[in-house]
């Protein structure tokens, strides 16, 4: 089934069924349909075809969603753009991905030479948008990497790939017209839009949009609209986990919560299922991968430390830097086949070429499988510390900080040293009222880890800094700054 035609196929099977709610309207599939025909008029208006592509610069909210199943009935894509980007950063993603039209909240100019338009005239189209076109090949969602790697690039996902990682995710994660999911994360990463919204939509199920995860209303929500699920990030578990005792919230809807896109502690997984009551399902993948590659069963054998096994359809492997695949059990790069990965980066065909290798998407993060078919991740490549010529990851250093009673947070980075090459630098955050100490933390990292991998400062901080998704964001960190002692 394709995405373009997923609106006019909810409104006729169960048009007052609910569909989409926001803190501002709540929508049944009829009055999400009207949107989206209204609103494919208006782009209609605007020239807009199939083969362009449309910019949206909106926080979390219906009009977002509106946007893009508008666009993809047109057969034209969308690139998502954090709305709270500079403008040159906007600017660049703006002119690599040759959006013709942006939407954003106000309809002021971002780039002089693109029209902008306010998503309050959404409604307003003058023209019928005619037939979806539904077309498995066309370009449908073009996803800016976040740059911690250079300039970002425009990842290419076709229809084929959303549609079969929904397929992927509704069947592991079960997902029926029952399902109701409460969707905190950012609509500008593949996570939100996979996980959130078209995992849900395309099984008949509903959503609820929140701006934002915020920690003083979570709960409420919780009880009041009584999600079946939602997906978030380890931070957000991290502060769930770190409320005061005394809150006892009522998540008696919830069947579980899917964790990923960054790693979380397996000490973090557990004291969270045991306090809250419900399962944390942690997967990964990456927006190359359409959002994900593996996820812990639902209903089967969850392994904490592991990110799961593979989904039906996709295959993952282990490889050394010469691409040749690892026997199981080896730590080397985890690679990636199946119809979820992207059709490549967006005019860099070099850069697309150095990363699907033989049909396997190279995805730059270390891992081992073990002998049931579970990936761990190890590390990422890029943030790999070279100490006197030995390998460090900072996931495992970074694990053995969070299991200490106290600890919040924890990032570890390599910093330039003349002896070493590198040496490793922690940063960690404390919860609130904790009495612990860096000197009691580095004892408990003597006792744990070889003397190269242990941190030469552990700097504590009131928090660490995070990007737009909620992941601690290294590249700032680097410019925090530091002791050079513990
Ligand atoms: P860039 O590639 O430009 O640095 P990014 O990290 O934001 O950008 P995404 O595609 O958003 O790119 O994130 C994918 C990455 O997130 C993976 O390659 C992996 O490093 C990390 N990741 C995702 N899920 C997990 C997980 N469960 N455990 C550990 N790491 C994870």
């Amino acid at each position: 089934m394709g995405f373009s035609t997923l609106p006019d196929m909810r409104a006729a099977s169960a048009p007052h069924a609910p569909c989409i709610a926001d803190a501002a309207a709540a929508l049944s599939n009829g009055e999400f349909h009207s949107k989206v025909l209204a609103a494919a008029g208006v782009f209609v208006d605007l020239g807009i075809g199939a083969g362009d592509v449309v910019a949206i610069m909106l926080p979390n909210q219906v009009e977002f969603v509106v946007t893009m199943f508008a666009a993809w009935r047109l057969g034209a894509a969308v690139t998502p753009i954090n709305p709270n980007l500079t403008l040159n950063e906007a600017t660049h993603q703006i002119e690599d991905s040759k959006a013709r039209l942006i939407v954003n909240t106000t309809g002021e100019s971002v780039v002089p030479a693109v029209r902008s338009l306010p998503a309050g005239k959404l409604r307003e189209g003058a023209r019928h948008a005619g037939a979806p076109i539904d077309d498995p090949a066309a370009l449908a969602l073009l996803i800016y990497t976040s740059g911690t790697t250079g300039v970002p690039k425009g990842v290419m996902l076709d229809h084929a790939n959303l549609d079969a990682m929904s397929d992927m995710g509704r069947m592991s994660l079960k997902i029926t017209a029952a399902d109701h999911c409460l969707l905190v994360l950012p609509l500008f990463h593949v996570n939100g839009i996979v996980v959130s919204i078209l995992v849900p939509l395309s099984a008949g199920g509903q959503v609820t949009i929140r701006k934002r995860f915020d920690i003083n209303t979570f709960f409420d929500d919780t009880a009041r609209l009584r999600p079946t699920y939602f997906s978030a990030v380890p931070t957000i578990y991290a502060m769930l986990n770190a409320l005061p005792d005394s809150v006892r919230p009522d998540t008696s809807s919830l069947r579980y919560a899917i964790c990923g896109a960054a790693p979380a502690s397996a000490e973090l997984l557990k004291s969270f299922e045991a306090r809250y009551g419900f399962p944390l399902v942690e997967g990964y993948g990456l927006s190359e991968g359409t959002c994900a590659s593996t996820i812990n069963p639902i209903d089967g054998l969850r392994k904490a430390g592991t990110v799961g096994l593979p989904f039906e359809g996709q295959r993952i492997a282990i490889a050394d830097p010469q691409g040749v695949h690892l026997p199981q059990g080896e730590t080397g790069e985890v690679l990636v086949q199946g119809p979820n990965v992207m059709r490549g980066y967006l005019g860099r065909p070099e850069e697309t070429a150095k990363t699907i290798v033989d049909g396997w998407l190279r995805t730059g993060d270390t891992g081992r499988i073990d002998a049931d078919g579970y990936l761990s991740i190890v590390g990422r490549l890029k943030e790999m510390i070279i100490r006197g010529g030995e390998n460090i990851y900072p996931k495992e250093i970074e694990d053995v900080l969070c299991a200490y009673p106290g600890v919040l947070e924890a990032a570890v980075i390599g910093a330039p040293d003349e002896t070493f090459g590198e040496i490793v630098i922690a940063y960690v955050a404390f919860r609130a009222g904790s009495t612990a100490v860096p000197a009691a933390l580095d004892e408990h990292c003597a006792e744990r880890l070889t003397r190269f991998k242990r941190p030469v400062a552990i700097n504590v901080v009131d928090s660490l800094p995070k990007n737009a998704v909620g992941k601690i964001d290294k590249l700032k960190l680097r410019t925090m700054p530091r002791s050079q002692g513990a």
